[in-house]
């Protein structure tokens, strides 16, 4: 038997006798030109995702591979969950393999953010994080801004190597290589994107000029994103589509704010003060007393605050306490993967809530 094409969506081999695991296409596709499995297939025409069974060891084996290749590696990142989007020990899969650092999502920040404070707080929370790229750009794969330096970056520093794109799901690597891919040569969306975590299954080879290709590797799941914690839907409500618009709230000691039912934000000493809420614009913010906030919390989490939404509150798991003394004004406290607060004035102790295994961390403000 020949061999099996592989899917022009995700890069699976095609396979068609086990429906539901990876690859799957209906035996009548296979007459077709450009064979695209079920799961691309529902994902473009309906948005729809179909789970598969690919395991994080798959991952892995793919991640360990990296470094006996040669090659530069070029990390993806999304910038509203730097945290969240992390790929922890990249270092030690590089083998001595560059790594350049491009965060994606650019579009989503609002324009108030100054570009300098941006890297320089990147390339201090890689270098925590035991990462030393060679290079950190920021980019919107989404509307294009930042990517011919990013694929002039790429060029400087493969060195003439092949070049390896990783990153965590739904950083936007698809979405990223698509615009590589088209700014290139021309042609659209050649690799699914989607709204959901984990498109991507399998490395997809691209031939570069030179005898070399660009690969992309399997976004990675890691089961810190608030992400996978929500349900598509939910999911959908949090993502922000445009830039944020900072949202400003003049509280009194004692006062929370609730970011629907996924964070919760406590002020509990100081004197009244403003605090700035970077999230997506769609998402509800719901102010209280200190006193009712968790009353309410157990009441109401589903319908006033939600997302989570009612049908999918009982997965969602319970929110864990962060205190943190500010000292300084113009602190950032950081929602992985949601957004932050900004706390505008020093000497207040504020409380953060994040979903149980969702990071929280604090940083001076970006603005
Ligand atoms: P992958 O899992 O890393 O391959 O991510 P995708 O390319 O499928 O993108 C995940 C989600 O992020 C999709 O909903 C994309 O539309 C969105 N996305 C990707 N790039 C950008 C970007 O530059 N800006 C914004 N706002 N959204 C983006």
């Amino acid at each position: 038997m020949s061999e099996m094409p592989t899917c022009i969506g995700c890069g699976m081999q095609i396979q068609t006798e086990r429906p539901g695991e990876a690859g799957y296409a209906p035996p009548s596709s296979l007459n077709k030109e450009e064979i695209i499995c079920q799961r691309c297939f529902r994902l473009k025409n309906y948005n729809e995702l179909q789970p598969v069974s690919l395991t994080d060891d798959d991952f892995l084996k793919i991640l360990n591979g990296l470094g006996e290749r040669k090659g530069l590696i070029v990390k993806i990142v999304d910038i509203f969950d730097f945290n969240g989007s992390w790929l922890p020990g990249l270092h030690r899969f590089a083998g001595g393999n560059d790594i350049l650092l491009i965060a994606n999502k650019a579009d989503l920040l609002p324009k108030s953010v100054k570009q300098q404070k941006l890297i320089h707080w990147m390339k201090q929370e890689a270098n925590k994080l035991g990462l030393k790229p060679v290079d950190i750009l920021t980019v919107s794969a989404h509307k294009g801004d930042g990517v011919e330096e990013a694929m002039q970056a790429i060029e400087k520093h493969r060195n003439g190597e092949d070049v390896y794109i990783v990153g965590s799901t739904n950083v936007g690597k698809s979405t990223f290589i698509n615009r590589i891919i088209k700014q290139a040569t021309g042609q659209n969306d050649v690799i699914t994107t989607s709204h959901f975590p984990g498109t991507t299954l399998d490395m997809i080879e691209i031939p570069l000029d030179d005898e070399r290709s660009l690969y992309d590797t399997p976004g990675i799941i890691n089961h810190h994103q608030l992400a996978h914690y929500l349900h598509a839907d939910d999911l959908k409500k949090i993502m922000p589509k445009k830039e944020i618009k900072p949202r400003v709230f003049q509280l009194n000691p004692e006062q929370t704010l609730y970011i629907g039912g996924l964070a919760r934000f406590d002020f509990i000493q100081g004197k009244r003060s403003s605090f700035t809420v970077h999230i997506a614009n769609d998402l509800l913010i719901h102010r209280t007393k200190l006193e009712n906030a968790d009353q309410l919390y157990e009441e109401h989490l589903g319908d006033m605050l939600s997302p989570p939404s009612a049908e999918h509150k009982e997965s969602f798991p319970e929110l864990v306490r962060h205190e943190f003394r500010v000292k300084d004004s113009k602190t950032d406290i950081v929602f992985s993967g949601l957004g932050w607060i900004t706390v505008q004035h020093p000497d207040v102790v504020v409380a953060a809530y994040a979903p149980r295994g969702v990071e929280v961390m604090i940083r001076p403000s970006l603005i």
